[in-house]
């Protein structure tokens, strides 16, 4: 009989209640350029973190470590990562670090249509793009960028390429974009993709936006379901979201939706920040710096021990539906 052997069988990140962490969510930074109205309303500001970003090497040795305890999926993220110049270099590093067997990047997408090629190349094996609204002008006022239709065409060609995955982000805004349906559902009908219907979380900083704008996702997936929508199984290492297909269409809605009940029974994905801070939860209070440790290959024991230990402080679930946000300002200051 001939037995499997996993390269590294060492311990894994797992947690008080069995839950298991192949996914990491890396922040690279934490500015944009766009100025989405739940996110960024006034834009980036630049504060006392700029240029201090972890560079190439510290995102070697940490995704390295990450990977040796049974990470198996990074996602970049921001702020915006594909403003950082280094980006493919930073794509390449995870995607040949042993253990890592998908690297996605979450993105805006405004520079799509010039790098998708060198990121693939790179190593890119799915993405996530964010399109708030399919008219024109209601993505405008969303995200105060133009440019919908030069985002578009980038998500054709992705679609054409050999990325696993490619998936869209639209956060559901009440008042703002509650009318899209009929317009994503003539997208959905020809295109193999997902789109996933994001309910806004409240954050330190959105707190009135949130009461006027919040619309609950479950509005959203009882009508669809209505229509016929149905609910796919549930893979093993799935993310959050619910995912419904329907024959009619060639592409997939899922649904997030991070207050219902137990949203945080399937987590399977710890943070870092852009500087380099363990966040064991999106709402949590506290951050670990990781940083001191990411100085040289002496210190991988050090790093996978606190990694290990931290683990076990990991919460059950978060109290977002008590309004308890944590440290968490906006989306762009930890990757989402
Ligand atoms: N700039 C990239 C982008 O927009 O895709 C990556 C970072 S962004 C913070 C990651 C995701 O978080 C995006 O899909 C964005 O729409 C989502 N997001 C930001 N603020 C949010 C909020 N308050 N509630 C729900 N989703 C949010
Ligand atoms: Fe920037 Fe993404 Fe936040 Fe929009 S959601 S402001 S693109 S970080």
């Amino acid at each position: 009989m001939v037995v499997a052997v996993h390269p590294y069988p060492s311990p894994q990140l797992e947690d008080r209640f069995g839950r298991r962490f192949p996914y990491l969510r890396l922040s690279i930074l934490d500015a944009c350029n766009f100025r989405c109205s739940y996110c960024l309303p006034n834009g980036y500001r630049a504060k006392d973190g700029r240029g201090k970003y972890l560079d190439v090497q510290e995102i070697q040795r940490l995704v390295s470590a990450f990977a040796r305890l049974g990470m198996r999926k990074l996602r970049i993220t921001g702020g915006e990562p594909s403003l950082r110049r280094d980006l493919p270099e930073l794509i390449s590093v995870a995607a040949e670090a042993t253990g890592v067997e998908n690297v996605g990047l979450t993105t805006n997408g405004a520079t799509l249509h010039r790098h998708l090629n060198r990121w693939i190349d790179a190593g890119l094996t799915a993405l996530n793009v964010s399109v708030d609204a399919l008219c024109p002008e209601r993505f405008e006022r969303i995200t105060g960028h133009a440019g919908l239709e030069m985002l578009l065409d980038a998500i054709d060609q992705a679609l054409d390429s050999p990325l696993r995955s490619v998936k869209i982000n639209a956060v559901l805004l009440r008042d703002l974009n509650d009318d899209q349906l009929p317009k994503w559902l003539e997208y959905l009908r020809d295109r193999n993709v997902t789109v996933r219907f994001i309910e806004l979380m409240q954050t330190g900083d959105n707190l009135e936006y949130f009461q006027r704008h919040h619309y609950r996702a479950q509005v959203l997936e009882s009508h669809i379901v209505k229509e016929g929508w149905q609910l796919l199984d549930r893979a093993t290492d799935a993310g959050p979201a619910r995912e419904y297909q329907h024959r009619d269409f060639r592409g997939r809605i899922g649904i997030i939706a991070p207050y219902s009940a137990n949203f945080c029974a399937g987590c399977n994905r710890l943070r870092v920040t852009a500087n380099g801070d363990l966040r064991l939860c999106l709402f949590g209070e506290t951050g670990v710096p990781l940083r001191a440790l990411l100085q040289s290959d002496d210190q991988f024991s050090a790093l996978q021990a606190t990694l290990i230990r931290q683990l076990g402080l990991k919460r059950a679930g978060h109290s977002l539906h008590a309004g308890e946000t944590g440290l968490i300002q906006h989306f762009a200051s930890i990757g989402g």
